[in-house]
């Protein structure tokens, strides 16, 4: 297995960021699961008042800090219980992939017929990698991706879904559901399992996520 590069330890106190662009992904995602006022209702409970009927403009600015994204994801589990949460946040997370790809597909240039033309197994490679270097070049998150013969090791060396957070069992699930839909539609619709395995809010020192190459379906 390849061990991951960590990078340089963050302080606490350190303040890290998402672009505005991603949250307001997120905030449309759910949104589009929950309604108008199931996500007023979260953003109230997780002291987002400044956000709510207010997204983010739709720039790449890193106005958004993870201690907010990881309320706004405790909120939900809060409101939902932890079962209802990571429901909603699956399908929240599912959808952002389809606003995601709108707004990022031309900069990833994976939609194109040379990317189309590819083998599965190159695709999803392709894909894995172009989709975490846009989270390393646009926010403040850190990913680093393992591939190993049966599946990938995706790694949030710094994730904003469990920021500030303790939790019994790995809760990044918005994380897992932009992933299953990815892979979803990098394979042209094929369904993949993807598993978060530790968890920075259970002790854990990173965030990751396993994800198998070989379809469900
Ligand atoms: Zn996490």
């Amino acid at each position: 297995m390849t061990l991951p590069v960590v990078p340089a330890a963050i302080t606490s106190g350190t303040r890290l960021y998402y672009p505005n662009k991603m949250v307001r992904i997120i905030l449309l995602a759910m949104e589009e699961v929950m309604g108008r006022n199931g996500l007023n209702a979260v953003l109230n409970l997780s002291r987002l008042h400044h956000l709510v009927n207010s997204f983010p403009p739709n720039n790449f600015d890193r106005h958004v800090s993870f201690d907010e994204i990881g309320a706004l994801m405790q909120a939900l589990d809060e409101m939902y219980g932890p079962r209802g949460g990571r429901g909603l946040a699956l399908r929240a997370g599912r959808a952002c992939f389809k606003y995601g790809i709108k707004e990022f597909g031309p900069v990833l240039g994976i939609a194109d017929l040379a990317f189309r033309l590819l083998p599965l197994t190159m695709k999803l490679k392709v894909g894995a990698d172009v989709f975490a270097e846009t989270f390393n070049k646009f926010s403040d998150q850190s990913v680093v991706l393992g591939d190993e013969p049966d599946h990938f090791i995706w790694q949030n060396t710094r994730c904003p879904m469990c920021w500030g957070r303790k939790a019994e069992a790995p809760c990044c699930h918005l994380a897992v559901g932009v992933l299953q839909e990815s892979l979803y539609w990098v394979s042209g619709g094929k369904n993949f399992e993807v598993q978060e395995t530790a968890c920075v809010a259970c002790g854990d020192e990173i965030c990751t996520f396993v994800i198998d190459k070989k379809p469900l379906d």
